[in-house]
């Protein structure tokens, strides 16, 4: 490549970036590994881990039970009302609470109730593995004949709005999408998603696991009904941080958590009688919260407050397009695809390049070259920019480091089968 693909130039990159600083807000000690995950894990935050060895040390350690009172208990609330900031939302309209795909059976049942009579429900086949698992559980959980219509993707990387207006009719209960896809990065345009949804008399319920944190999302003005999203993406919460939920607050009163817990429940220590739903987001709570790892989602949304979403995403774009650049420039030429979308308003921060021997150079780039990715069957290797962390010079060389694989064929040493975790 000329100068633009040059070490130089992404320095130069790097030298003119507004958010470059807050990459001395995460732990790098191991600046030759270059992480390209973020959209999987995030990295640490360093006031992560300060702020839970006080949860520990001080409220665990010291103040014992105490804890509940003194700010346990309102946690996921407050922190959902920081992470509505990040998603056009009100503070009483998101809570942080379980995990991605339960809050997700939550809202799926909760809506399916909440639309007798229509049997339809629209997803696409760019949505998450477990999204799919949850419709189809909850389809014969409920055994009420719904239908699961899925949305072919155009080369498995793009689903055509037009193809979700042919099959949103009255009996569509439910649209319910991933608003960037895990694999492609392909990102559907939230709010005229919605508007023909709810041309429908349809419910929309969003997943924001890829996309909340690395672009501005605003459900408020599209007037979204429903969204669940992952804090460990590019919320930097943590492995396993718990997931938020998100329910406009007119619906709030009309929809039913199907799991009926205490922390849910109306007058949760009154212990006498049945479970009746709690006021507003509460009642979509369900038991006791970790409150381990809910405290160390806070610092990396701090983090994204303080970046602000429109830099963060400016920042975001810049970075897809240069590494396709030197896609186009270095390994298109050695056999590898796009597989995310071309154009930048409808891809997310993430890159998906295949390759026929995608999983074999996918395991050189982590034991040889020390670039972690992750694969996504059958041939995408995905590459994570996280704009709080993820610098030029290190998308740069990671794509120097993935060409000398495939030139110096290093990956030919490694098996074609597949591994348990990628
Ligand atoms: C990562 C991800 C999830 C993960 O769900 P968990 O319950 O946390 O395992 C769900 N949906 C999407 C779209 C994701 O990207």
């Amino acid at each position: 490549m000329t100068e633009g693909g040059s070490q130089a130039a992404a320095r130069a990159l790097d030298a003119r970036d507004p958010l470059a600083a807050f990459r001395a807000a995460f732990v790098v000690d191991d600046p030759d590994l270059l992480y390209l995950d973020g959209n999987s894990l995030g990295r640490m935050p360093r006031a992560a881990a300060a702020r839970v060895r006080t949860t520990l040390e001080e409220e665990w350690g010291r103040r014992l039970i105490r804890g509940w009172g003194e700010g346990w208990f309102t946690l996921g609330r407050r922190l959902g009302g920081k992470i509505a900031r990040c998603i056009g939302a009100q503070p009483d309209e998101v809570i942080v609470c379980d995990s991605t795909t339960v809050d997700l059976f939550k809202l799926v049942v909760a809506a399916l109730r909440a639309r007798p009579g229509r049997r339809t429900i629209v997803t696409d086949a760019l949505n998450f593995p477990s999204d799919h698992y949850v419709l189809q559980g909850v389809i014969e959980l409920l055994g009420q004949g719904h239908r699961l219509v899925v949305v072919p993707a155009v080369d498995g990387v793009t689903v055509p709005e037009s193809q979700l207006t042919a099959v949103v009719d009255d009996g569509t209960a439910l649209v319910t999408l991933s608003h960037a896809a895990f694999r492609s990065a392909f990102v559907h345009d939230l709010a005229r998603v919605t508007a023909l949804a709810h041309q429908a008399g349809a419910i929309v319920l969003w997943d924001l696991s890829h996309s909340v944190g690395a672009m501005p999302i605003d459900l408020g003005t599209a007037g979204a009904d429903l969204a669940v999203g992952c804090t460990y993406k590019y919320l930097c919460g943590g492995p396993g941080a718990p997931a938020f939920l998100y329910v406009r607050r007119d619906l709030q009163e009309r929809l039913v958590n199907p799991i009926w817990g205490w922390f849910g429940r109306r007058d949760q220590f009154n212990f006498d009688g049945d479970w009746a739903p709690g006021p507003g987001i509460q009642r979509f709570l369900v038991g006791t919260p970790p409150v381990l790892s809910t405290a160390a989602v806070e610092a990396g949304v701090d983090l994204v407050l303080e970046a602000g979403l429109d830099g963060i995403r400016a920042k975001s774009v810049a970075q897809t397009e240069y590494l396709i650049g030197l896609w186009e420039a270095w390994l298109a030429p050695l056999g590898f695809s796009l597989n995310s979308p071309r154009d930048a308003p409808h891809r997310g921060s993430h890159v998906s390049l295949g390759h026929p021997d995608g999983l074999r150079i996918d395991r050189a780039l982590i034991e040889d070259m020390r670039v972690l990715p992750d694969f996504r069957y059958p041939d995408n290797i995905r590459f994570g920019l996280v704009p709080l962390y993820t610098t030029f010079t290190e998308i740069h060389e990671a794509m120097l480091r993935l060409r000398r694989v495939v030139v110096d064929r290093l990956h030919e040493k490694y098996p074609r089968e597949r591994l348990a975790i990628t």
